[in-house]
């Protein structure tokens, strides 16, 4: 069981956050064509449609973004951000991006041709939408306990070794341009990866010399799993677990929106001179000159101190333990989620929670939003309406194994407090669930099709 310390902080700057009453959620849900997407944010009393960008920076951070240095070249800021990411990431070579798709995109415009395949645990969305966006082939290779929601397996994130091996055999590894690892993986969960399993998927790409990026957003997390679920690990410091981490790969794709706690900036780092070369000149081209990317000065440095305050272990213990808090709140009142809890988020079975409502009525949605005209709470649907997609042969629909609904928590911004009000409201649900309606679509665009669809209810 993981504790929940009470906050390694104190609270120096509030701001004002509504619970609308009842009446007062009915006329912004239904103008929002009930899609959470269409909620303006003073209408949500508790917001967890995610943890990215969402974070409570530190009077450090603040400090920090006061000294930074606005110069176009060669400012103070980048070798404040080059000197932490070579203390905890140890590559060689790095430059800042605006967010981590930016990073993703000059990866991918860099390396991916044409019908080639990038192997990883889980893709992120945004992974795969930039490997998709340059004709390359994304490939999932997450071990078979990742879709079991109830399977208690401590690194559900982990790669199918076998898999990998026999993907690349299949494939040829001549078509494999480079390899890649998520961690913690969001997709499924924010499950961890342990340093076993990204040591061996370090060892088959190396032997069959195919390049190998980590996508690193969640690396903290994923070190503080590491330090608590893998025994060899338990004395070491997550710096040194960190390290290690890096020293298996070649490079890495960062969104500091996440565990480097900043509302926004990301890096691509390399040990490849080549690679770097060619990075730079994309960079002037989509983001910036190589010293700023698509960033300023001053974000740079809050990045720089972000990326130490994420790693600190009093933190994390606080962090991680927050997230298990709420989801065995949850379980206790018997609302089925995603086990083990992960780093970032509880993730409810909307399927099994509503099974009165049928895939192509939506349950994650229909639990959206009642989250919200419950409690106020803003939640995320990752399921049918997310990636559901007509089968090209059949005309049939494929619907994905689970009906989720993410409960994202963002760093260091509620309290537990914040946590037995989320916990109240799904429990207020439950009480009622068998009569909560499905809901159908009156309109859906062609691709991702959640962040603009409405619907009514049935
Ligand atoms: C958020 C995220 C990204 C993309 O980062 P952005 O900063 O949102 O562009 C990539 N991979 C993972 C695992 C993420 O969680």
């Amino acid at each position: 069981m993981i504790s929940y310390p009470p906050e390694p902080f104190r609270i120096k700057t509030v701001e004002t956050i509504r619970l609308l009453s009842p009446l007062e959620r009915e006329e912004p849900i239904k103008k929002a064509g009930y899609n959470i997407f269409n909620l303006n944010s003073q209408d949500v009393y508790i917001d967890l449609l995610t943890d990215s960008g969402t974070g409570a920076m530190s009077d450090k951070q603040w400090a920090a973004i006061m000294q930074g240095d606005e110069a176009y070249a060669g400012a103070r800021s980048f070798f404040h951000l080059k000197e932490a990411i070579d203390q905890i990431f140890g590559f060689k070579y790095f430059v800042p991006t605006h967010q981590g798709r930016a990073a993703e995109n000059i990866l991918c415009t860099l390396m991916v041709v044409s019908g080639c395949s990038i192997p990883n645990n889980t893709h992120f969305d945004t992974t795969q939408a930039n490997i998709l966006a340059r004709g390359g082939i994304p490939q999932n290779l997450v071990i078979a306990e990742a879709v079991d929601p109830k399977n208690l397996h401590p690194f559900k994130g982990n790669m199918d070794i076998e898999k990998l091996e026999g993907f690349i055999q299949n494939q040829g590894p001549e078509n494999i341009p480079f390899g890649m690892i998520t961690i913690t993986n969001n997709a499924i969960g924010g499950q961890p990866v342990s340093m076993e399993n990204i040591r061996d998927v370090s060892a088959i790409y190396r032997r069959r010399k195919i390049p190998f990026f980590i996508d690193a957003c969640r690396y903290a997390e994923n070190a503080f799993f590491i330090k608590n679920r893998e025994p060899e690990y338990a004395d070491k410091t997550l710096l040194e677990i960190a390290k290690e981490i890096f020293s298996l790969a070649d490079g890495a794709t960062m969104s500091a929106k996440k565990d480097a706690i900043v509302n926004i900036g990301g890096f691509f780092a390399m040990n490849d001179e080549t690679l770097f070369q060619r990075a730079k000149n994309e960079l002037i081209l989509r983001e910036g000159f190589p010293t700023y990317g698509g960033l300023a000065g001053r974000d740079l440095d809050a990045i720089a101190v972000g990326l130490w305050e994420g790693l600190d272990e009093s933190y994390l213990r606080y962090r991680v333990g927050q997230v298990a808090y709420l989801g065995n709140k949850l379980q206790e009142l018997g609302v089925p989620i995603v086990e083990p809890p992960g780093g970032h988020a509880i993730y409810v079975d909307a399927g099994e929670m509503l099974p009165h409502i049928p895939k192509d009525s939506f349950p994650g949605q229909s639990l959206v939003v009642e989250l919200y005209l419950e409690g106020c709470v803003r939640a995320v649907e990752i399921g049918s309406v997310a990636f559901a997609r007509k089968d090209p042969k059949t005309g049939g629909m494929i619907y994905p194994d689970l009906e989720l609904v993410r409960l994202a928590i963002p760093r260091r911004v509620y309290t537990q407090a914040h946590m037995d009000h989320v916990a109240k409201t799904m429990a207020r649900i439950m009480d009622r669930r068998e009569k909560i309606p499905g809901y159908r679509l009156t309109y859906a665009s062609e691709l991702l099709r959640h962040f603009t669809a409405r619907f009514e209810p049935m």
